[in-house]
């Protein structure tokens, strides 16, 4: 009852899902479609090669999945499913023909999120979509609002702390770089007294999307550290490719032009610390690059703000 209202709450966002159908049984994979096709995008295959060859082009929302397939059974095809990690978050739905205990076990064992018996019945199988595309996409929105900065939309310190000790085991492994920014906007006491902590908020808002959009590469990304400061995390970037970034993002926010009367360009600024990190340490390398970062800063607030500094050539 109550998820059946939350289901109508986000219909929205249902209706654009995809349902794969995977039946080598023609009369039956048309009965699943005229009993979805009005509320969803259905596509259909009738055997395990077609699927995955389907899916690695075109993720699907919902996989319907008969149990026995003339290649690969149903239950194998679910179980390489949830062990590969492109494909792990699909809610698998099980059709089976004959129902017992034993193949409710197996179905629940090799990770299937529910099971429906043949002939459907169309009513059920509609709610039963319903309810797993609901279970996801409100566990999705979950996990966005745990890792999200209400203020200004970008990344939190969770996931800032996450991200760090993830890329930093990665770029070790693959011998990749690692940059670091952190970025403080200037005087920004100064701007609360003046314009009130209302339009404080705003300006964080305003300097949060400048950074963004200096960004260029999908895996770089923006999180809020705490009050106006802000890290910036760039995978495969070195100590040229950090500055360009940096310099981008400082030019960004005082080109926008918010106004502080209290500053010496009229306008709000940042100052930024760079860090690249070094492998070649026994030491704990995310927190080395963050301390890096942060004494970094320093030296562009010491020397007058808007302005960048980073670790000498090595
Ligand atoms: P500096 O140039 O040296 O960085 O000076 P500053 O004034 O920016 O730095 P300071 O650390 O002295 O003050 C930071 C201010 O940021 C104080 C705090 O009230 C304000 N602040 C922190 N978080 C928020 C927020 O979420 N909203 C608003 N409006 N203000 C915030
Ligand atoms: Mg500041
Ligand atoms: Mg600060």
């Amino acid at each position: 009852m109550l998820i059946n209202r939350a289901v109508d709450n986000i219909g929205m966002s249902l209706r654009g899902a995809t349902i794969l159908v995977v039946d080598d049984d023609p009369v039956q994979a048309n009965l699943v479609y005229q009993a979805l096709n009005n509320d969803f995008t259905v596509k259909a295959c009738t055997n395990g090669a077609e699927l995955f060859e389907l899916i690695e082009r075109n993720l699907p929302d919902l996989i319907l999945l008969d149990i026995h397939l003339p290649d690969i059974n149903g239950v194998e095809i679910c179980r390489r499913l949830v062990a590969d990690e492109r494909y792990a978050a699909i809610p698998v739905i099980f059709m089976t023909a004959s129902m017992s205990s034993d193949i409710e076990d197996v179905c629940w064992s090799v990770g299937a999120d529910d099971f429906i018996v043949k002939p459907v019945n169309p009513t059920t199988l509609i709610n039963r979509v319903k309810n797993q595309l609901a279970i996801r996409l409100q566990s999705g929105l979950l996990e966005k609002l745990a890792y999200t900065d209400v203020l200004t939309g970008t990344y939190n310190r969770r996931f800032f702390s996450e991200s760090l000790l993830k890329h930093v085991a990665v770029a070790g492994r693959n011998d990749q770089q690692l940059s670091l920014l952190m970025v403080d906007v200037d005087n920004f006491k100064l701007y609360n007294d003046v314009y009130g902590h209302v339009m404080g908020d705003k300006c964080l808002a305003d300097v949060a999307e400048s950074m963004i959009k200096s960004l260029k590469r999908a895996e770089d990304m923006v999180c809020r550290y705490g009050g106006e400061e802000f890290t910036v995390l760039l995978p495969n970037t070195g100590l040229e490719g950090a500055l360009q970034v940096a310099e981008r993002i400082r030019a960004a926010v005082e080109l926008r032009g918010i106004k502080h009367s209290e500053s010496s360009w009229q306008v709000v600024t940042v100052s930024i610390g760079v860090a690249i990190a070094q492998f070649d340490t026994s030491d704990d390398v995310a927190s080395l690059l963050v301390n890096q970062a942060d004494e970094n800063l320093y030296r562009s607030k010491a020397g007058g703000r808007n302005r960048i500094s980073a670790p000498a050539h090595h």
